[in-house]
C-alpha cells in the first residue's frame, strides 16, 4: 500500500500537527548555535506547502538529543524556533513544554499560526509510546502529518501511538516519502552493479543490515573499525585496534555466509601507536602489536576505487575511519569524492558520521540522495519496513 502524501489532503483551513525530526548538531561551545541545519532545511518543503495550501494553524513538533524524560535546557528547541522564523519569514511561537495547558488558548488566537512544541523527550511519556500522551498532542490537530524519517524507527508517542487518534487524517510528509522512495530503489530494483559501503564502529549494531545486504549487493565494502573483526576471523594481526570477541564472533558468522566472495576489506591501514598519535602506513594488511588501525591506507582506498569503479547502485553507511582527526580522515575523504564521481550511479549515504563526513568534503549534491536518518534506514534495509511509516499506511 503507497503512502498518503500531504499532496493528497484537504488542508485549507486545518489545523495541522506535524512530527519532525529537528534532531540538530548543536556547537559544543554555544549550545544556541545549530552546527548542521540539514535536517531543518530538508523539512522546508513540507512546511512550506503546508503553509501555502493555506492551514489556519501548524504545530510543529520533534525531540532534541537525548534529555531522558527531564527539562534540560540544554536541549531546548529555541535555536531550531528560530532558524525556522528565520527561514519562513514569520513567526514561530516556543511553548514552554508540549503538553502545556496554555497550547489550546493559544491556537484559538487569530494572530497565531505556526507553533512549535517544546522538546517532546522531556517527557518520559514520548519514549514510552504513552497513549494519553499522545491523545493530548493530537487535540491540536485536524490532521496529522508525519515528516520524522530520522524517528521512523521510534516506536514513540508522537511517531507511533498519536496514529490512533486521527483515523483517515494521518499523512506523510515530502521528506519521509522521499527517503522510503530511495531506499525502495536501492533494496527493491538496484541497477547493477551494487555496492555496499559499511563502515564505522559497531559491528553488532549493523551485523543484521550487513547480512541482508550481502545477499542482494555484488561487492561489500568494509571499513574503519568495522575491518578489523573481519581480519582477526581471518587470522590476520590487528594490533591493539578496536576489537571485541563478540564482534570476531558476529564477523566469523558473516564470513561463513559469503559465498560469493562479495565482501572486500583493508590491505592496508593508517596505524599508530596510540589513539591521536602521529599516523604511519602498515605495510601490509597485518597492524604491528603495539599500533592500532585508525584508518585505511592508500593501498586500500586504490582498491575500493576500482572495486566501485562500474557501480550503477551504492549505499554507503558509517566512515572509513576516526575521520574526526583530519590525521584519519584521508580514507573517508577519498571515498566521498570516488562516489560523488561515479557516473550515471544512484548513490545513496546514511548514517549520521558518513553524512557530516560527505557535508564536509563539499561532494554532498553529487550524491543522489543523503538521508537524514542512519538507525532509520538501517532498521528500513534490514525489515524492509518501520513502526512510523506502517502505522501511518495501517493504522495502530
Ligand atoms: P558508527 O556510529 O558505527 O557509524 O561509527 C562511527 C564512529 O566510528 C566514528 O566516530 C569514527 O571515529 C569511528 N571509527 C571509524 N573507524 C575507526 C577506527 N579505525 N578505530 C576507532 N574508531 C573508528
Amino acid at each position: 500500500m503507497a503512502l498518503k502524501l500531504i499532496t493528497d489532503a484537504e488542508l485549507k483551513d486545518k489545523r495541522v500537527i506535524a512530527r519532525f525530526d529537528f534532531n540538530v548538531p548543536l556547537d559544543k561551545n554555544d549550545k544556541s548555535i545549530i552546527a548542521d541545519t540539514s535536517r531543518i532545511d530538508l523539512a522546508l518543503p513540507t512546511i512550506k506547502h503546508l503553509l501555502e495550501q493555506g492551514v489556519s494553524k501548524l504545530v510543529m513538533m520533534s525531540h532534541l538529543g537525548r534529555p531522558n524524560g527531564k527539562i534540560n535546557p540544554d536541549y531546548s528547541l529555541e535555536p531550531v524556533a528560530n532558524y525556522l522564523a528565520e527561514k519562513l519569514g514569520e513567526d514561530v511561537i516556543l511553548t514552554e513544554s508540549a503538553v502545556d495547558n496554555g497550547i489550546k488558548e493559544l491556537l484559538t488566537l487569530r494572530e497565531t499560526k505556526i507553533i512549535l512544541l517544546q522538546n517532546l523527550r522531556y517527557h518520559p511519556e514520548e519514549e514510552a509510546n504513552d497513549e494519553d500522551f499522545a491523545r493530548e498532542l493530537s487535540v491540536y490537530g485536524d490532521l496529522y502529518v508525519n515528516d520524522a524519517f530520522g524517528a521512523a524507527h521510534r516506536k514513540h508517542a508522537s511517531v507511533f501511538a498519536i496514529n490512533k487518534f486521527f483515523n483517515g487524517q494521518a499523512y506523510a510528509g515530502l521528506l519521509l516519502n522521499k527517503e522510503i522512495q530511495a531506499l525502495d530503489k536501492i533494496l527493491k530494483t538496484p541497477t547493477k552493479p551494487f555496492v555496499a559501503v559499511v563502515g564505522g564502529a559497531k559491528v553488532s549494531d549493523k551485523i543484521k543490515t550487513i547480512e541482508k545486504l550481502i545477499v542482494s549487493v555484488d561487492h561489500l565494502i568494509i571499513g574503519g573499525a568495522m575491518a578489523y573483526p573481519f581480519l582477526k576471523a581471518k587470522g590476520v594481526a590487528i594490533g591493539n585496534s578496536l576489537c571485541s570477541d563478540e564482534d570476531v564472533k558476529l564477523a566469523n558468522s558473516i564470513l561463513r555466509a559469503d559465498r560469493g566472495n562479495k565482501l572486500v576489506l583493508p590491505i592496508d591501514h593508517m596505524v599508530a601507536t596510540e589513539f591521536g598519535g602521529k599516523p604511519s602506513v602498515s605495510d601490509s594488511q597485518k597492524i604491528d602489536d603495539d599500533k592500532m588501525g585508525l584508518d585505511i591506507g592508500p593501498k586500500t582506498i586504490a582498491k575500493y576505487s576500482e572495486t566501485l569503479k562500474t557501480a550503477k547502485t551504492v549505499l554507503w553507511n558509517g566512515p572509513m575511519g576516526v575521520f574526526e582527526n583530519p590525521d584519519y580522515a584521508k580514507g573517508t575523504m577519498a571515498l566521498c569524492e570516488i562516489i560523488a564521481g561515479l557516473e550515471g550511479a544512484f548513490t545513496l549515504v546514511g548514517g549520521g558520521d558518513s553524512v557530516n563526513a560527505v557535508n564536509q568534503s563539499g561532494y554532498s549534491d553529487k550524491f543522489s540522495h543523503v538521508s537524514t536518518g542512519g538507525g532509520a534506514s538501517l532498521e528500513y534495509i534490514e525489515k524492509g519496513e518501520l513502526p512510523g511509516v506502517r502505522v501511518l499506511k495501517y493504522g495502530v
